[in-house]
């Protein structure tokens, strides 16, 4: 089932219900797009936490080189 959005158009104040599911919906009174705001929300959680990457720091081993002269 898709729930119907109530969808505020910024630029002629239009209110219109849609099913789409386009992250952005054309406004039918002034045909431009307005932001799907419970899209918006998804792709707010969809945010992934940059994974970091346990790097172990290895201690260099700095060997004394025999100089030969
Ligand atoms: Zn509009």
């Amino acid at each position: 089932m898709v729930e119907p959005v109530k969808i505020n158009c910024d630029k002629c104040g239009y209110e219109w219900w849609t099913k789409s599911k386009m992250k952005w919906v054309s406004c039918p009174n002034c045909q431009s797009k307005t932001k799907h705001p419970k899209k918006e929300e998804e792709t707010e959680k969809e945010e992934k936490k940059e994974e970091k990457t346990e790097e172990k720091e290895e201690p260099e081993k700095r060997g004394k080189m025999g100089v030969t002269y």
